[in-house]
């Protein structure tokens, strides 16, 4: 029998967006602080939370890893993990100061960042870092070059961008923007400096553009999206807002199924629910029994591309566990 015929018909359902969820670079940074749990043993530390997400951070503390702000706070000597959104090379320097035996979990496709902000900088071109003032991985990416690149925090603050020569600047930007917010700013930037340099490849990860993608797909159906993640999340934070431009008529990030208010459901017929690119498919599979129990048993998954990448773990991890391999014979 199918999940179909099982459920008893309501006319209320679920569009399930895919993909949603982890995504690849969240994936490995998760799998380095538990890898480096087993070869080194508790505690590990890590500088900053590994991935925004409130369930992930908790379930690694339990496990023994200790979430700090800044290396100063890490025990001299001791391993230190930096997370997916990247660090300035200042970061490095001060762990090396400190004998550190630093793991670094940046997603290579922030990497990818900082190595066109540095290429660029060499070339002493103005760098237009298009993304949200005080994110980790801006503040990151900008300690690259902190001389050549300036900050645009969206379609507004374009007006305030200065540059020594328009015939030298590109942009560069976050990786988990809103794609349509960002060819907004992109097409007043090029209004104001038509010799505007665009980055070699998108900075915008497929991650990001793929789960906005889909929730573009069912949020016109839908009465109310529900995105899983946290807060402190850029990715998830966005598709709350793509899905209401997109047509949804309410959404709401949640972090967990026991914060859905049964008033958001009065009277909805189509609920969409995705989630951010640092949220484990269990809390998904929690909101989906919770809705299951009010009447939304019926679950159409909507599926808009298929990811299959893979990061491996970073070098210095695998060059000790495979040391480890071959200490035990
Ligand atoms: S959202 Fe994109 S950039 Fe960020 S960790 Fe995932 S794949 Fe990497």
């Amino acid at each position: 029998m199918t999940d179909a015929e099982t459920t008893p018909r309501t006319g209320k359902r679920v569009l399930l967006a895919n993909p949603r969820g982890y995504c690849a670079g969240v994936d490995r940074a998760v799998q380095t602080v538990e890898e480096a749990l087993k070869l080194y043993g508790a505690p590990i530390y890590v500088r900053k939370q590994i991935v925004h997400n409130k369930h992930v951070v908790r379930t690694l503390e339990a496990q023994g890893a200790i979430f700090v702000e800044e290396n100063e706070e890490v025990p001299e000597g001791a391993t230190v993990i930096f997370s997916a959104h990247g660090v300035a090379p200042e970061v490095y320097e001060q762990a090396k100061q400190r004998s550190l035996r630093a793991i670094d979990a940046t997603c290579p496709l922030v990497t990818k960042v900082h190595h066109e902000a540095r290429r660029f900088a060499a070339q002493d071109y103005d760098i237009l870092l298009i993304g949200h003032e005080g994110h980790e991985e801006v503040i990151g990416t900008a300690g690259e070059a902190p001389a050549h690149i300036q900050l645009v925090d969206g379609p507004d603050g374009v007006d305030k961008v200065t540059v020594r020569d328009p015939e030298k600047v590109v942009w560069l930007s976050q990786t988990t923007l809103s794609v349509d917010e960002t060819l907004e700013t992109v097409a007043r930037l090029k209004k104001r400096l038509p010799l505007l340099q665009s980055p070699p490849s998108d900075d915008i990860c497929y991650a990001t553009s793929n789960r906005q993608h889909v929730v573009k797909e069912i949020a016109p159906e839908c009465d109310v999206v529900i995105v899983v993640g946290s807060r402190n999340s850029s990715n998830s934070v966005r598709l709350v807002e793509v899905a209401l431009d997109a047509g949804a008529r309410a959404g709401h990030l949640v972090d967990f199924a026991h914060e859905i208010e049964d008033a958001w459901l009065t009277g909805a017929r189509t609920v969409g629910v995705t989630s951010g690119a640092s949220v484990p498919d269990e809390l998904v599979q929690q909101v989906l029994a919770h809705l299951a129990e009010r009447g939304f048993g019926e679950v159409e998954e909507i599926t808009t591309a298929d990811e299959r990448l893979t990061f491996s773990l970073p070098q210095e991890l695998k060059r000790d566990m495979k040391a480890a391999a071959a200490a035990r014979g």
